[in-house]
């Protein structure tokens, strides 16, 4: 499912009212009626709605169901990507869209810029996508829900992962700092380094390794599990650092440090889980192995174990599992969330970028139940073809259209 932002800036007012009516009027009707979206719209039946109907759905941004019982369109994710462009845009928080740096399982990442030239990362959470097999597995878990459906679900992990983000950027974590979030999507700082999985030597090894455990450590600290923490999800930036002179050496040169910067957070978990000490392992295991493999380095300490973890001083730390509640992202919508990633499988990075299937159609999107309140205009982004490489500060700039 590409992001194809060729109609964004050709879409006329009239075009968002009848795009945004479809989005609202999805929130009880998996296919809404055509005279629905027309009266949600409050446009006259005899005026040009049809022709704006048509144009949404020539640039497959709502689509007819096959074998429906009757006239209606829905929403599909290129829909819900341009209402969500163009709230970031109205909100000032995303000016021009860029490459495309990233396809996960569960989400695309574009570089972007803010209306003052600032480098950002959005990331569209897209649910449900992973594969055909999972398509099946969808349908059946949300049929017997009603405020299920895959865009619902992308909305609760976008809010999910900026609302942790946010608290943990408060308190200190190496994070990106959180931006903006609509609907499915989340604007983010770019970090501007690699996956620790791209780095293939480093001279000390030994002290990363303290550094991710301790921030495992520290987490735990504050009642909180990554859940996969892993070399993808982990971003590792080179930055200069000069120390003190001193008497013996009056003129340090400066040295390389390794920066870690931690990302991805839809599948969070808290200390309190039923599951939280099999996260916890899996998360020093993963990176326990990784340092093994890549730069042959074991510690000579086991663990750390949970129970450590839980044995720490928390007497500094709040315990933000319970305060990320107070963001609106609630225990009801993360135990939504979770059933469902459970559901069909979703699990997180270990196991690699998964074959993405590239569908262009959106035939099996379900309802999405949205808040709908911006109002129409057309938005000033514009997109450059997709690329998979690496990147650097000085690439991305000259990537940007506006
Ligand atoms: P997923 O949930 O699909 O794994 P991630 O949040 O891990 O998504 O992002 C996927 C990839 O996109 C990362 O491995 C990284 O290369 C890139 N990426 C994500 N966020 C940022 C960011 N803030 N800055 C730079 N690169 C990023
Ligand atoms: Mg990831």
């Amino acid at each position: 499912m590409k992001l194809n932002t060729k109609a964004l800036r050709h879409l006329s007012s009239e075009d968002w009212r009848v795009l945004t009516a479809t989005e609202m009027g999805s929130r009880n009707h998996e296919l809404v009626p055509t005279p629905l979206i027309i009266q949600i719209a409050g446009l006259r039946s005899g005026s040009s709605v049809h022709k704006n109907i048509s144009t949404l759905a020539k640039a497959n941004l709502i689509s007819k169901m096959k074998e429906a019982r009757y006239d209606g369109y829905r929403l599909t994710y290129g829909g819900l990507d341009y209402l969500a462009l163009n709230a970031h845009r109205k909100a000032s928080t995303v000016y021009s869209l860029g490459n495309q740096i990233g396809v996960g399982k569960e989400s695309d990442i574009y570089v972007c810029a803010s209306p003052s030239g600032r480098q950002l990362v959005l990331k569209i959470h897209r649910l449900g996508r992973i594969s055909f097999r999972t398509v099946k597995a969808n349908r059946d878990y949300l049929r017997h829900r009603s405020s299920g459906s895959w865009m619902y679900m992308s909305r609760l992990a976008a809010q999910k992962e900026y609302a942790f983000m946010q608290i943990l950027r408060e308190n200190g974590f190496p994070v990106p700092e959180p931006v903006g979030w609509n609907r499915h999507t989340v604007v983010m700082d770019l970090i501007d380094g690699f996956p620790l999985r791209q780095i293939r030597s480093m001279p000390e090894p030994e002290k990363l390794y303290g550094q991710l455990m301790e921030m495992i450590l520290r987490l735990a600290r504050y009642g909180l599990i990554h859940g996969d923490f892993n070399e993808f999800n982990i971003l590792i930036e080179e930055k200069e650092k000069t120390s003190a002179p001193t008497e013996a050496n009056p003129d340090p040169e400066p040295q390389i440090e390794l920066v870690p910067t931690l990302i991805d957070f839809p599948q969070m978990l808290s200390t309190s889980h039923k599951d939280a000490e099999f996260y916890f392992n899996r998360d020093v295991d993963c990176i326990k192995r990784f340092f093994q493999r890549m730069f042959s380095f074991s510690s000579d300490e086991p663990g750390p174990s949970f129970a450590d973890a839980m044995a720490q001083d928390k007497s500094d730390a709040k315990r933000l599992d319970v305060e990320v509640q107070a963001t609106g992202f609630s225990k009801k919508m993360a135990g939504e969330l979770e059933g469902y990633m459970r559901f069909v499988g979703v699990d997180g990075d270990a196991g690699g970028v998964a074959d993405v299937e590239d569908e262009d159609d959106d035939e099996d999107i379900d309802e999405y139940t949205a808040n709908s309140d911006d109002d129409a205009q057309v938005p000033n982004v514009e997109q450059s073809e997709p690329t998979n490489t690496g990147h650097t500060r000085s690439d991305l700039a000259s990537e940007m259209t506006v």
